[in-house]
């Protein structure tokens, strides 16, 4: 009989992991033993890291973009449908475009984050995101056009993507400006919706000081409730309101409709076991990445490392023996300063991040990591 395992989301997590297990598992797959299927929704790979890029003028939208097919080893079978219900009790997943249903011994949830930007009154017209490739490009063509003015970077959703990526934009656009000769016609300001600047007290605390020096204005408990784009305000629910020229804004998140649909988790994540990655209360369903409700930050290093450990954990069950691979919250981030300058955080479910000294060697270590990414999805770095 076939083992079959089944891994929905062919992002960072999936991808690794597709092509982790096929290597682990090459010779059980072409002995017809083990088959693979890596369900997506669409035909590409996206690596997201890329819009930070774009809003300045320095990548394109689809550079970000590869056919999946070219990333992911042959031994995996890959199926463009999006996976609307998981039967868990007859082990079949539903499928929009297919008839039939298909069934899976061992499944993986990696479905990643979506943008609900219409969460919040007003955001979509009024506000523009680097957290898309659409809405990369059309930031991008709105920074480059601007005289001066007054820039707000909000992050109004929480947990959100690269928990960094919003300090990392105004350190970039503040450099930018400076570089140019600008920055004195041109306002910054920060928000962020708890008492302090970031989510993490550790990183909160070296981002302050950096944000004064800069003459970054910081609004710390600012919750966005509406956005009116006629009047150029955003208004907190504290009562709170800001005048824009330009609104950069980190739009609500939620997880795929899937884990609420198949009655996974609450507001789109996986209630996992942190350490095993096994979903709460089901048997043989995995989650990875940023679907994974793990209280590690929704970054990409992370969704690679749990992948290895699903990956490992898979192949010994498949094998008959004791799964004991287990994720200890390792996730690294290259944290960009300014367009020259980055620093570098390792941390774990055991150990807070430590922000190292920024210098132009980190900077150019997280540009030749976007550039070997794609190796690394293919499992060959
Ligand atoms: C601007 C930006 C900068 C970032 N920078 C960094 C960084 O520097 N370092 C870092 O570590 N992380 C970074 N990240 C975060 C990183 O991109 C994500 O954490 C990572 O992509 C998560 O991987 P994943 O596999 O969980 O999900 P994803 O990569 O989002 O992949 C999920 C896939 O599943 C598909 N899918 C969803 N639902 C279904 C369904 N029901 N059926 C079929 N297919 C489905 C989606 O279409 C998608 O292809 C950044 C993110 C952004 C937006």
């Amino acid at each position: 009989m076939t083992e079959h395992i089944a891994i929905v989301g062919g992002g960072t997590g999936g991808t690794v992991l597709a092509n982790n297990l096929a290597e682990k598992l090459a010779t059980e797959i072409d002995a017809g033993e083990v088959a693979i299927t890596l369900f997506n929704d669409g035909p590409d790979h996206v690596y997201k890291p890329v819009w930070l890029y774009v809003a300045f003028g320095q990548r394109e939208p689809s550079d970000g973009r590869r056919p999946l097919r070219e990333l992911v080893d042959d031994r995996v079978d890959i199926r463009q449908d999006y996976v609307y219900d998981i039967d868990h009790e007859a082990k079949e997943l539903e499928l929009v475009d297919a008839t039939e249903p298909v069934a899976y011994d061992k499944l993986v949830v990696a479905t990643g984050s979506q943008l609900e930007p219409e969460r919040v009154p007003g955001l979509v017209d009024g506000g523009h995101h680097f957290y898309g490739e659409d809405g990369a490009g059309a930031l991008r063509d709105e920074l480059l056009g601007m005289e001066d003015g007054h820039i707000v970077l909000s992050v109004i959703g929480s947990p959100h993507m690269c928990p960094a990526a919003p300090l990392e934009f105004v350190f970039m656009v503040d450099d930018w400006l400076r570089e140019r000769g600008r920055r004195d016609d041109f306002e910054l300001t920060y928000t962020y919706p708890i008492m302090r600047v970031h989510g993490n007290e550790h990183i909160a605390e070296w981002a302050q000081p950096r944000l004064e020096e800069r003459d970054i204005a910081i609004e710390t408990m600012f919750n966005a409730e509406a956005v009116d784009p006629e009047a150029g305000t955003i208004t907190s629910m504290e009562d709170t309101e800001l005048d824009y020229d330009l609104l950069v804004a980190i739009p609500p998140h939620t997880g795929s409709d899937l884990i609420e649909e198949a009655g996974l988790g609450d507001g789109g994540w996986v209630d996992v076991d942190k350490h095993t990655l096994e979903a709460t209360g089901f048997e043989d369903i995995y989650a990875i990445g940023d679907a994974a409700q793990t209280g590690v930050p929704k970054a990409g290093s992370a969704a690679h490392y749990q992948a290895n450990v699903v990956a490992q954990r898979l192949s010994s069950e498949i094998r008959g023996q004791p799964a004991t691979a287990v994720y200890g919250g390792k996730t690294i981030c290259f944290i960009e300063t300014g367009m020259d300058d980055a620093t570098f955080v390792e941390f774990d479910y055991e150990r807070p991040p430590s922000p190292s000294e920024p210098t132009r060697a980190m900077h150019w270590s997280k540009l030749a990591y976007n550039e070997s990414y794609w190796l690394t999805a293919r499992g060959l770095l």
